[in-house]
């Protein structure tokens, strides 16, 4: 396993998990995704290998749909930091955009189908 550290923009959320590596990443074309354009880690992270420290009252969520995934987002700078998914609640997948050591946008991409989940 390997870990990686991640933080909003403004450095309110800060989150460090545990994956076996980091090769390449996914993007959903739901309807909140594509709007969003956010580059997520094609591995489920584990709750027992995420920590995430943030300052009170600044990490929001957003719901739609069967309202059972989490979007979290740092309501001071408003990135999008992970998400808890629908199919595995209590799981998350995080934005690979806030990791500082990754190029997380030259990553090869595959596209998870969340339009027709
Ligand atoms: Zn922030």
């Amino acid at each position: 396993m390997k870990q990686f550290q991640g933080s909003c923009h403004c450095g309110s959320v800060e989150f460090t998990f545990s994956v076996p590596d980091i090769d390449h990443a996914m993007r959903c074309d739901c309807s909140l995704c594509s709007r969003k354009g956010m580059v997520m880690s094609a591995t489920v992270v584990s709750p027992e290998d995420i920590k995430i420290r943030c300052e009170q009252g600044v990490l929001s969520t957003y719901q739609f749909g069967t309202e059972t995934a989490r979007h979290y987002f740092c309501n001071r700078c408003g990135i999008h930091t992970f998400v808890e998914t629908r199919l595995n609640p209590g799981h998350y997948r995080v934005n690979l955009g806030c990791i500082d050591e990754l190029d997380a946008l030259r990553l090869p991409e595959v596209i998870y189908d969340g339009r027709n989940l």
